[in-house]
């Protein structure tokens, strides 16, 4: 295990406990800067013991992460984010999505006439991209790797919170990013309804693999110091937000952690945690009951500006900093 501090604020400075939780067996401690708001996962695993939190299936040695029909929904979502990010831009140009998982997003890019290039931290993850025709880098993403200056657009969905060393990828994605161009970054929201209500039984928490939890407001702060602006927020998201309500009341009413998610996950059967069939159906139903209200209760977070998960992009500004 190791000690985790501030990203942005000087070593030393006060971080209070903020959420206690459990993995696994293990107890786990959310701490939270007193002077800037994020939050951070200490002591963490390091290194080998970090891996042991990411079993070989958990982004899937299967193509498909889901049950057939929920595929199709991951694709529908995929699109309309790739819709969302191609507005920033008047013609096609160079993209690269770091941790881009089975290459969905990218091969929707790359039907639009982009060249995409994937990072994965695994051999075997990144043979999922690859078997789609997308050239995919194997470990951190390495600056040698590319010319400097060189992307039009960086993506991170759903990957900065698993980051031991943020800082060290976003200095990198800054250093192969032209100039004017789009770093899209999509997390959990740490100051959400959501997340306030959940506490510890929170959907996104998902410990000790979420390492740090960042606010719009933290991660504006972090994305200024490598010298980018913000150009779009986003509260609402009909992939992330609703079910992540769904989970999270479940979780709350008791009923085994984070239940449905195994249910609808496909995974290999020898991993698949023994839910009895009553339980199964209890989790379908209530989850059936819940949905409207749960999208309706997303909507009203997103206009409060309290979304549960949010999707920033920013432009980079300067070269220099
Ligand atoms: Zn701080």
């Amino acid at each position: 295990m190791e000690k985790a501090s501030c990203l942005l604020c000087p070593r030393g400075t006060e971080a209070k406990l903020h959420i206690r939780t459990h993995s696994g067996g293990y107890p786990f401690s959310y701490l939270k800067c007193q002077e800037c708001g994020l939050v951070f996962l200490s002591p963490r695993p390091d290194g080998k013991e970090a891996l042991q939190f990411y079993p070989q299936d958990y982004y899937g040695e299967n193509p498909r992460k889901f049950r057939s029909g929920l595929e199709a929904l991951r694709l529908f979502f995929a699109w309309n984010r790739m819709r969302r990010v191609r507005k920033f831009f008047a013609s096609s140009g160079k993209a690269l999505d770091i941790g881009c998982g089975e290459g969905t997003f990218l091969r929707l890019l790359q039907k639009e006439g982009w060249e995409c290039h994937g990072s994965e931290l695994t051999a075997e993850s990144a043979s999922r991209a690859s078997r789609l025709g997308i050239p995919v880098s194997v470990g951190p993403i390495d600056e040698q790797r590319f010319p400097p200056h060189s992307f039009d657009l960086i993506t991170l969905w759903q990957v900065l919170e698993h980051l031991p060393e943020p800082m060290k990828t976003l200095a990198t994605a800054t250093h192969l990013l032209k100039k004017g161009g789009i770093l899209a970054i999509s997390t959990p929201n740490i100051e959400s309804l959501q997340a306030k209500v959940g506490k510890s039984r929170w959907f996104h928490l998902d410990p000790p693999r979420h390492l740090y939890l960042y606010s719009p407001r933290t991660l504006e702060q972090i994305m200024g110091s490598f010298g980018f602006r913000l150009q779009k927020l986003r509260h609402f998201s009909l992939e992330q937000n609703p079910y992540g309500w769904v989970q999270t009341l479940l979780n709350l009413m008791g009923l085994p952690e984070n239940g449905l998610y195994t249910i609808l996950k496909n995974m290999p059967a020898r991993r698949r945690p023994t839910l009895s069939r009553y339980q199964q159906a209890k989790n379908l139903l209530l989850a059936a009951g819940l949905l409207l209200p749960c999208i309706l209760l997303s909507l009203k977070t997103a206009l409060l500006k309290k979304g549960d998960t949010f999707e920033a992009y920013f432009s980079l500004e300067s070269l220099e900093v």
